[in-house]
């Protein structure tokens, strides 16, 4: 019996969970009496490392730092966490923030701390009036907040357009993901390092024989009759089924060709989204600098300026560190700009906060400030998606034998698209959906059915 050959292309949170699930899968319906072969499972990643977003590094301080995403939102109720859970993965010691410890700082001319908290207020209200009157519609969150007629109520849609869905206009957002997205900043995270988690899943996919191969940058997909051609930058690959799990940003940015009849259907998905950019900035500091000031762990800092807010997580639980978020065109001006200007300019920030007290810290850095290139670098070109007003996203994006899958693609506001849920669960629905091709294709004993499983979303 031949074998298939599945392609999946990138090594992030989707492409593992898919390689997982159609291993696993396989295992089970030749467990049922199947007559399958166990397909070929090739995982090629443009990046010298495996988590695509999900990485951990070491700052020259020796404190390791999820460079991307670090909190489980929802805790321990998290659908991918409690999956990683349920298969007994190591995923080392958990911590949580509550976030439960926030402070505002309003620069001259930005909005007041308890206007923001009225605003908000005001601004949800008016949502759930909308939504009563048009609950099939979506509306932008700057329509909304203009219906107000506040300055106030649109400068606050601004700034949460801007810190939280790290997108530049309140015009861009869907009040519907707006309030339907249940992540707030806080949740539960591995203390290790999301790396325990991508090493465990790497693991288990290498035992179902996926082969993951580093530094091959995929071109272009073309089908030739009913396979598929992949061009990398090394070599053409053949494949019988691909799966692409590339980021909004980089599908956007054409570094992958794809046929005509494929950009057809992508392209339209593809015009409802757009590209979060958020840029993590690591500052190490003596752990005398926290004790010194008094300053309790997990504590949450926003920092409000006319035009650009900063979120700062300070961490110091035996590790300090703050971390500052820069996000939407900030990202962009942070990564495109010298290091030593930025290095300055966050330590300048940092001393504008004086409750807690952060001023000194200039004297106090243990080690060089790290700088996330999630916005620049040409293999993501964004943080995360989001979805425009008026606009549903796609479960993975299936064109016959070729599924568009990660976190872009998960429909159901309730499985946080754009999170690692959202990943993880676009790559379980896209590897059954791959799944059940290779089981119908393969005979069946007589009286035996292919079992269908549920899709969630
Ligand atoms: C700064 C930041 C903070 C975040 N915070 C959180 C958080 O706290 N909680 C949370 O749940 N989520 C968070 N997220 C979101 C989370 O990281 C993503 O939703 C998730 O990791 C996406 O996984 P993915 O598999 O869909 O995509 P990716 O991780 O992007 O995987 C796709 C892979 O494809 C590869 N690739 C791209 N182009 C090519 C090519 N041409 N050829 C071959 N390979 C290619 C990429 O290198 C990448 O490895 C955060 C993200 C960022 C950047």
């Amino acid at each position: 019996m031949a074998r298939a050959h599945i392609v999946i292309i990138g090594a992030g949170i989707s492409g593992l969970t898919a390689a997982v699930t159609i291993g696993e899968g396989v295992d089970k319906l030749i467990a049922a009496g199947k007559t399958i072969a166990r397909p070929e499972i090739t995982i090629l990643e443009a990046a010298d490392w495996i988590g695509g977003r999900a990485r951990t590094d070491v700052l020259s301080s020796g404190v390791a730092v999820d460079v991307g995403p670090h909190w489980f939102h929802g805790g321990a109720k998290n659908p991918f966490y409690k999956w990683a859970n349920d298969r007994r993965y190591d995923l080392g010691p958990i911590s949580i923030d509550t976030a439960t410890r926030r402070f505002n700082v309003s620069a001259d001319g930005a909005v007041k701390p308890e206007q923001r908290e009225w605003a908000m207020e005001r601004l949800y209200e008016m949502y759930a009036i909308w939504k009563a009157q048009h609950p099939d519609e979506d509306i932008s969150l700057r329509q909304l907040a203009e219906m107000s007629k506040s300055r106030v109520i649109v400068a606050v849609a601004e700034e949460r357009a801007n810190n939280w869905m790290a997108v530049d206009s309140a015009e861009k957002v869907s009040s519907d993901e707006f309030w339907g997205d249940d992540a707030g900043s806080g949740g539960m995270q591995l203390q290790d390092g999301i790396e325990k988690l991508i090493t465990a899943m790497t693991s288990e996919a290498q035992y179902y024989k996926t082969d993951i191969q580093l530094r091959r940058v995929v071109q272009a997909v073309r089908k030739v009759g009913k396979s598929f051609e992949i061009v990398t930058d090394k070599d053409t690959v053949e494949a019988d089924y691909v799966l692409c799990t590339i980021s909004v940003g980089a599908l956007k940015s054409n570094g992958v060709q794809f046929s005509k009849n494929v950009h057809s259907q992508l392209d339209p998905v593809l015009a409802g989204m757009t590209g979060a950019r958020m840029t993590k900035i690591f500052v190490p500091l003596r752990p005398e600098f926290f004790t010194e000031r008094n300053i309790a762990p997990d504590t949450f800092v926003t920092l409000y300026e006319q035009r650009h807010s900063w979120l700062l997580h300070l961490r110091t639980d035996g590790k300090p560190l703050v971390t500052i978020f820069a996000s939407g065109a900030m990202s962009d001006l942070v990564e495109k700009s010298h290091y030593v200007d930025i290095e300055s300019q966050m330590l300048d920030l940092l001393d504008r906060v004086v409750d807690p007290d952060l001023t000194g810290a200039r004297d106090n850095l243990e080690g060089r400030i790290h700088i996330t290139d999630w916005t620049t670098n040409p293999y993501f070109l964004c943080a995360y998606s989001a979805m425009l007003p008026g606009v549903k996203r796609r479960n993975p994006l299936v064109i016959g034998n070729m599924v568009f899958a990660g976190e872009a693609f998960v429909q159901s506001l309730k499985k946080s698209p754009s999170q690692m849920t959202g990943a993880w669960e676009s790559g379980r629905i896209a590897g059954q959906k791959i799944l059940r091709k290779l089981a119908s294709s393969s005979p069946l004993p007589v009286g035996e059915r292919v079992p269908e499983r549920s899709e969630g979303g």
